[in-house]
């Protein structure tokens, strides 16, 4: 039952705020907004709390919201009347002495604007709320999320297999788009990364106009937003020349990393112990230099989200996070291997979500 998923989100919260001795909180961030209501646009906002739940948005999506979240209380702004000016008005109709504010999301004009129209109210910053709810997935969200793997993962299969040596970057980043699409997906997560040799080294390379046979592998780290918006993340290095000692070294380095940080990953466990141990073993093996981002993030409604796996996270590891594993290494002017996979924490451990073989002898492009 849809609305009742949503109802228990909105429970939650309510008990969130109340521990927070505000008398409500206005949720501005769309994201948030569609997971505490359903309703897949965005531009909305959303006053939550023990005495009063208003969804605020405009009338392009009045007939949406009544299909999308019914049975909640819409206030429709008017013609003119800006987010923040209907925010306002709800805010002082629902007479409330302490409103929290997400401020993580509102803007400073914007908080202006409210504070100067809500007088009567005191505004309380409260950010991280519902994210702090969203860090454990429902069974609905992680099947979702297996959705969104598996039009990652067959996307990414049919791509490999039509993968030509003339193809420039930049095409392979669209026909991989494009696969994904195939299978069901509403987009890619991100824009897909496909970075050939020495442009592997830049975590975040975008798709130039080099050719994939212009080096003896390409990365690529892609992922699926399925229809409800939860996303899938992955990395795979394709082999498309010979594999020279060093790449075997440092991908059998980057391998055996990720296995340990996943292996490692059960409820209980603070995310930073799960970075260190992957982190060591790169380490020991004398390429800890050149690993230097956060071993991996929470998945969802959006590709980054807590909790993170970093060397300073403490937050604790819970059944129904999904979290990337993803250690790299990367060599200026040679490239970078990364091995990513989606793994969900259960009750006794994980469960690797993604499927998608990473022997090096199955990274070979036949
Ligand atoms: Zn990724
Ligand atoms: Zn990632």
């Amino acid at each position: 039952m849809p609305a009742d998923r949503h109802a228990a989100r909105r429970q939650k919260l309510i008990r969130a705020i109340r521990r927070e001795s505000a008398d409500a909180l206005l949720v501005t961030n769309f994201t948030n907004v569609s997971y505490l209501t359903g309703f897949s646009g965005d531009d909305s906002h959303l006053l939550i709390g023990p005495s009063a739940t208003v969804l605020i948005s405009d009338s392009r999506y009045t007939t949406q919201l009544q299909q999308e979240c019914p049975g909640l209380d819409l206030h429709i702004r008017g013609p003119g009347k800006s987010m923040t000016d209907a925010a306002a008005k709800v805010v002082a109709r629902a007479k409330l002495a302490t409103v929290g504010f997400e401020s993580g999301s509102l803007t400073y004009d914007q908080w202006h604007a409210l504070a100067a129209q809500t007088k009567s109210a005191d505004l309380k910053p409260l950010s991280g709320l519902v994210e702090k709810l969203r860090l454990v997935k429902d069974s609905h969200e992680i099947a979702e999320i297996r959705k969104a793997v598996y039009q990652a993962e067959h996307g990414f299969q049919a791509f490999r297999a039509c993968l030509l040596g003339d193809m420039t970057e930049r095409r392979a980043a669209h026909e991989l788009e494009h696969s994904m699409r195939r299978f069901g997906a509403v987009g890619a997560s991100f824009a897909p990364i496909v970075a050939v040799g020495s442009q592997s080294a830049l975590p975040h390379a975008r798709p130039t106009d080099r050719e994939i046979g212009e080096s003896s592998f390409v990365l690529v780290d892609w992922g699926a937003t399925a229809v409800q918006g939860y996303k899938s993340d992955l990395t795979r290095i394709i082999v498309t020349g010979k594999i020279s000692p060093k790449l075997a070294r440092i991908y059998r380095v980057v391998l055996n990393a990720q296995r340990i940080g996943i292996d490692s990953i059960r409820p209980g466990l603070r995310c930073c112990d799960v970075d260190q141990a992957a982190r060591k073993s790169i380490a020991n093996a004398g390429y800890g230099k050149n690993f230097g981002h956060g071993l991996g993030h929470g998945i969802g409604l959006d590709i980054h989200e807590g909790p993170r796996l970093g060397p300073s996270s403490t937050e604790t590891l819970k059944p129904g996070m999904v979290v990337t594993v993803e250690p790299g290494v990367y060599l200026p002017g040679w490239g970078g291997i990364r091995i990513e996979d989606d793994v969900l924490v259960t009750r006794d451990g994980c469960e690797v979500l993604t499927s998608t073989p990473k022997e090096l002898q199955e990274a070979v492009l036949e």
